[in-house]
């Protein structure tokens, strides 16, 4: 039964990880059990919790230099809900920072090794555009923001206080949010580091590229919609043309690469897709500059982009064939958009060429409470 769930064919064809769940709401569980490999060799390339740790400890024991890791936990700032550390690694040497996230959904598992691979490549490579990156940047990596829900295999973490389910996307809100240690946890590290930008990882379920039938293998996306309803309207209008050049910098480099069947992150049924413009959500609430219980004073902000590979283990599409693919395309993706800021690339790109990138018609925006027709 539980090879089942893993096979390639379940698929959910309207599931996508930004839009799922509702502030608050428990979700039943899910798998029991977790995505344990014994007997599943679908999943034999997934990186545990414990694998996790094994590796970022290797890589920061062979590194030295320029690409020099330093790992360390966040207990200073808080634990998981079931007490578990959450692992951070920061690599180079630059006055820019960029802040890397991954698993904040603990049934998106490749995205956790498309941040080792990228720490593991930073600290052993030679080559001039490594050395552009890590002198001109500070990287800061949370290679598995949600322990709990990857051990769980579980979008959410439980709030053992409540009981509830809660989507730590969800979570970083002014008001009512922060249910779950996790966030703040988060939170307060990043108010410690304040990081110039911001690229957060995740999966997706099935949805094809517009105007074809091919199936999607990567997105990307901007968790509050650029041209949509909050981004035009804060900080003049800068994070709404930064985003649109990082997604547009990453979907070239990575059409340079030969991949395709890249698209515009939209949620939503049939041909009816909308933008996502999400404030509960933790890079919008970076992009916000959100001031939780007096915590940034100074409103810090930065603007961030996020990745969606295809498939995740909640409802399949992680078939052991495919995973070394989207794992090399997120990894790359990864790479280019830390180049493309080190070298200031990213700055030089037409943010009008955003609407290049296949997506539908944009029928309106999914927010944290609904639907929001697009009025032209
Ligand atoms: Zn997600």
């Amino acid at each position: 039964m539980l090879k089942q769930k893993f096979t390639k064919k379940v698929l959910i064809p309207l599931a996508a990880c930004m839009a799922i769940a509702s502030p608050g709401v428990a979700q039943e569980p899910t798998t029991p059990g977790g995505p344990s490999t014994n007997g599943n060799d679908t999943l034999n390339s997934i990186v545990t919790y414990e694998d996790m740790q094994k590796t970022l400890h290797k890589i920061e024991h062979s590194s030295h230099g320029l690409g020099k890791v330093e790992v360390f936990t966040l207990d200073q700032y808080g634990k998981t809900e079931q007490n578990r550390s959450i692992y951070a690694a920061t690599i180079g040497t630059g006055k820019t920072k960029v802040w890397i996230q991954a698993q904040i959904h603990g049934d998106e598992k490749l995205v956790t090794e498309a941040a080792l691979q990228i720490l593991k490549n930073l600290s052993s490579s030679q080559n001039a555009d490594v050395e552009t990156i890590l002198e001109e940047l500070t990287i800061y990596v949370i290679p598995m923001y949600n322990p709990d829900g990857s051990i769980m295999n579980k979008r959410q973490t439980l709030v053992q206080e409540t009981g509830q389910y809660v989507d730590l996307n969800r979570d970083w809100k002014e008001e009512g949010g922060f249910e779950a240690k996790e966030s703040l946890t988060v939170y307060k590290y990043w108010v410690e580091v304040k990081p110039d930008y911001a690229i957060d990882l995740h999966h997706q379920g099935f949805k094809t590229v517009y105007g074809t039938n091919e199936s999607t293998s990567f997105s990307l996306g901007v968790s509050l919609a650029p041209d949509g309803p909050t981004l035009p309207n804060i900080y003049d209008g800068l994070y709404n043309k930064v985003t649109k050049q990082m997604v547009t910098y990453v979907y070239d480099e990575l059409n340079k690469y030969g991949y395709t069947h890249i698209d515009r992150y939209q949620v939503g049924a049939g041909e009816q897709k909308y933008d996502i413009d999400i404030k509960g959500g933790v890079v919008s609430g970076m992009m916000l500059g959100l001031d939780y219980d007096g915590l940034n004073p100074e409103k810090h902000s930065n603007p961030a982009i996020f990745f969606e590979t295809k498939g995740n283990s909640r409802e399949g599409g992680l078939g052991q064939k495919s995973n070394g693919y989207l794992t090399k395309q997120n990894y790359q993706a990864l790479k280019a958009i830390l180049y493309g800021i080190a070298s200031k690339e990213v700055f030089d790109v037409e943010e009008e060429r955003w609407y290049e990138i296949p997506a539908y018609p944009v029928a309106g925006y999914q927010t944290d409470t609904g639907i929001i027709p697009k009025i032209d």
